[in-house]
């Protein structure tokens, strides 16, 4: 079959994975064509997930700021409000991201074809447009960045209308005045906190005890008490036994027997890996558990031409990592020596309040070094910013080696912890021990002095532990901390 077009580099998917294997391999001198099947480039990460739920979230901060300086502001929330309009800045924010990522495309030297691709064999890609155009494009290799997409559960009639997924979720008219989530990993965790932080009755439902499992308890704990102030309900151990639209409300029977009703519902339980229309049987490619795709260290697939990146390959499932990973596919494809694995992939939750996290949790580090570990902590109450910034419910908390001299983990909760953990990832990568946090200077007043607080704590417990007397200029800052 001739191509219409040859290339050295074929991109399926121009999300964050798809577009920064396409960029590394137009810098590199490859000629790139990226094939997308929706009518812009950009993804998940800007049109229905990162972008979108981080603007509705900082349109909800800002509400809930004017009702916080009630004495200072006349404001009130309009009983219609439409999501819409919360979301105003959205279509600014969209532009200008897809504008700037199509021009960079084109000045690196890659085409852009919007159409579905699909494989004809390992070399050889058809590109069927909306309009049913057929375009058939010969490459040397090709990278797979198809994404993910909801998980609709067999017994929950998702409807988009009033029993929503998180691609339909933002394209209600109205702020509901009550939402059921069902879930309670990272989007669900994320809308539930934003939509009660608005107003919204929220309950969220999910088989486990508490929301995000996978983060340490302790910043779940911090989180929920936030939840639950601004209205919302979680119930744990739980599982919707049916769901229903019944005409004026959803109806959700929980296993236990208790009825739950609310305007609308939000399914928010995992996603699954954008495979299917890829044609994968013609290249006889491997997937792997849970159908996404398998790939090696280096994101190569089964089939050696062709790499796979981001979400089509499974957890973590950040748009920063898929990133990473597309120019470690393209860097590999070059011929570069194969790089170490990925060593530390920080965490960001941008509920309300924002989780993150860096490096070992508590468990592991037990399991690893044993009940000898040493914790610090600090409270952002403790923190002269964190006061000015009224800063309830947050905290940071540091784990050391059993010697308490080697920064293992960093956990945090608060507003702006997605951002403050990166000191703690540079501090894990760079190998500094607990002490440089002591004895170098950080902006005053700033969120990362409990960098310091937490730092002095581990610095206190590991003296006491060894029953000695913290060094001189330890003891120093520690008093100078008491007298704070
Ligand atoms: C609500 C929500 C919030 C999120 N928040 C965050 C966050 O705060 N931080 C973070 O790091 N991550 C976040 N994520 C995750 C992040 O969006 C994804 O990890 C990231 O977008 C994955 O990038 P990707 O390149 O693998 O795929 P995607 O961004 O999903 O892009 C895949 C693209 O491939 C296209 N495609 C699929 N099949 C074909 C085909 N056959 N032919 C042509 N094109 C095709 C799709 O149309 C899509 O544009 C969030 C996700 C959601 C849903």
């Amino acid at each position: 079959m001739t191509p219409d077009e040859t290339y050295d580099l074929i991109v399926i998917g121009s999300g964050p994975g798809g577009q920064k294997a396409a960029d590394q391999a137009s810098k590199a001198g490859l000629k790139v064509a990226i094939v997308e099947r929706e009518r812009a480039v950009g993804g998940t990460c800007v049109h229905l997930g990162t972008i979108p739920s981080k603007t509705l979230r900082e349109a909800a901060l800002t509400i809930a700021t004017l009702k916080r300086n009630a004495d200072v502001f006349d404001f009130k929330l309009k009983d219609d409000m439409e999501v819409s309009t919360l979301m105003r800045r959205l279509d600014t924010v969209l532009q200008s991201y897809t504008s700037f990522i199509s021009q960079h495309i084109g000045t690196s030297g890659g085409k852009v074809y919007l159409g579905r691709a699909s494989f004809i064999d390992k070399n050889t890609v058809l590109v069927t447009t909306v309009k049913g155009t057929k375009i058939i494009l010969g490459t040397k290799n090709v990278v797979i960045a198809t994404g993910s997409r909801p998980r609709t559960p067999p017994d929950i009639p998702v409807d988009h209308e009033h029993i929503l997924d998180s691609d339909s979720i933002l394209s209600m008219i109205y702020l509901p005045r009550s939402l059921t989530v069902i879930g309670a990993g990272v989007i669900a965790s994320e809308y539930a906190s934003i939509f009660s932080l608005l107003g919204v009755r929220v309950t969220m439902i999910d088989r486990t005890p508490r929301p995000l499992m996978f983060m340490e308890p302790e910043l779940t704990e911090k989180f929920l008490d936030n939840f639950t102030r601004n209205g919302g309900t979680y119930i744990g151990n739980a599982k919707a036994k049916s769901v229903e639209w019944n005409g004026l409300q959803v109806r959700a029977v929980l296993d236990s027997g208790e009825e739950l009703l609310s305007d609308k519902m939000l399914v928010a339980q995992g996603r699954l890996a954008n495979v299917e229309p890829l044609n994968l049987d013609s290249v006889e490619m491997e997937l792997g558990r849970n159908g996404v795709i398998a790939v090696d260290g280096d994101y190569q697939t089964s089939v050696p031409n062709i790499y796979a990146v981001g979400d089509v390959i499974g957890p973590p499932s950040l748009a920063s990592v898929s990133m990473e990973q597309g120019r470690r596919a393209i860097d590999h494809m070059l011929g570069e020596k194969s790089k170490d694995a990925i060593e530390l992939v920080p965490i960001g939750i941008y509920s309300v309040p924002e989780l993150s996290s860096v490096g070992l949790s508590e468990e592991q580090a037990r399991e690893k070094y044993g009940d000898a570990i040493v914790i610090g902590r600090a409270n952002f109450e403790e923190v002269a910013r964190g006061q000015i910034a009224g800063i309830q419910d947050g905290m940071l908390k540091m784990i050391a080696d059993p010697q308490g001299k080697r920064l293992l983990g960093v956990h945090i909760v608060a507003e702006g912890a997605t951002d403050l953990v990166h000191v703690g990832e540079m501090a894990i990568l760079n190998g500094n021990d607990i002490d440089c946090f002591l004895e170098n200077i950080l902006n005053f007043p700033t969120l990362g002095e409990a960098y310091r607080i937490a730092a002095l704590d581990i610095a206190n417990k590991r003296a006491k532990r060894a029953s000695k007397k913290p060094e001189p200029r330890i003891q120093k800052l520690l008093d100078e901390a008491e007298l704070n």
